[in-house]
């Protein structure tokens, strides 16, 4: 039996779809790939996390072991990784990596780990001194992006984190981890170069499919509204305009005067589905639907994969979810 999906998933062939069909061929710009200067870091003794070398440890035909910060980027590196690797995420589904404090037994689920995988742009710092001075390499998957800025509160102007919500930027993702799996194993490296290139075709397949679905919607209903500021890679990606409450979760979230705001803006626009994310509540939306007439369309995820049973389990099917329920709510 196919996985339950709420809105959309894949037929039966195991094709993703889209709720409306593509029209145009659109052609993808792939990201350039970037080098990544992989530094020499490892997890360290900070709650109860030993401090042997690595690499000394790995021996041929041991798996690799790599711990990422966030789930997204645990789906990239197993996909890329195969059976060469075993990857754990510090952060499990539904948790909010941004200002995450990691426990001992979140840091016991990565300890050993052969290369840390983080995304950088401020997101995820606070691994870095569980890491710092030690020996497994660390990549951050972010470099060679061109940041967007957060566009208001106290972090204005900061890097918005939310890269790899672009499948353009995510492409990038995927070959920095490939790369810098290829470094910690090179038996390995065809392999990852391959497994890698199969998954950029995948994500390229979606992003033209998501493009042809904008294409259908109204010009003047190409607004996403959310929660969290956490969409503008994927809103410029897709010539969507991007509406918020507030603009990264580490802001206060769901303020009186936040809500005011959306409140004016979506009642004054008729802009008739606004969204939220799965990771924060949607209280503050319901209350924007509620005095505007509009409605909340569908739940959004972005800073986190689902559990393995739920609508999200990777980071494609966040994607597909997330893009069939914007693109239909907005054109229906
Ligand atoms: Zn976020």
């Amino acid at each position: 039996m196919p996985k339950s999906h709420p809105v959309g998933g894949r037929n039966p062939r195991g094709a993703r779809r889209w709720s409306v069909a593509p029209a145009t061929a659109v052609v993808v710009t792939l990201a350039t790939a970037v080098v990544t200067s992989a530094c020499t870091v490892g997890l360290t003794g900070a709650a109860g996390v030993d401090d042997r070398p690595r690499f000394a440890g790995r021996e041929a035909g041991d798996r690799v072991v790599v711990a990422t910060t966030f789930t997204i980027l645990a789906d990239m590196a197993r996909r890329v990784g195969g059976d060469r690797v075993r990857v754990e995420s510090v952060t499990t589904p539904g948790a909010d990596v941004h200002q995450y404090e990691p426990s001992v037994d979140d840091l016991k689920r990565v300890e050993g780990a052969d290369l840390v995988v983080s995304n950088g742009l401020g997101m995820d710092d606070w691994l870095l001194r569980f890491i710092d001075g030690t020996d497994a390499r660390h990549v951050v998957t972010s470099e060679g992006v061109d940041p967007l800025p957060v566009r208001s509160g106290n972090y204005t102007g900061r890097p918005n984190p939310h890269a790899w919500m672009s499948p353009d930027e995510g492409t990038r993702y995927i070959r920095t981890i490939a790369r810098a799996l290829a470094e910690v194993d090179p038996d390995g490296s065809g392999q990852y170069l391959a497994r890698s290139e199969d998954y950029v075709a995948e994500l390229d397949d979606l992003a033209s499919r998501a493009r042809a679905a904008v294409a259908e919607v109204p010009e003047e209903r190409r607004v996403l509204v959310t929660c969290e500021g956490a969409f503008s890679y994927l809103a410029r990606d897709l010539g969507l305009e991007e509406l918020y409450l507030w603009p990264v979760n580490s802001e206060s979230q769901g303020l009186p005067r936040q809500v005011t705001a959306l409140i004016d803006e979506v009642r004054d626009r008729e802009i008739p589905a606004v969204f939220c994310e799965s990771t924060v509540s949607g209280a503050a939306m319901e209350q924007v639907a509620a005095e505007t007439g509009s409605r909340v369309a569908g739940l959004l995820y972005v800073d986190s994969l689902s559990a393995p049973s739920g609508p999200v389990p990777t980071y494609l099917d966040l994607l597909d979810h997330d893009l069939e329920i914007i693109t239909r709510e907005l054109t229906s």
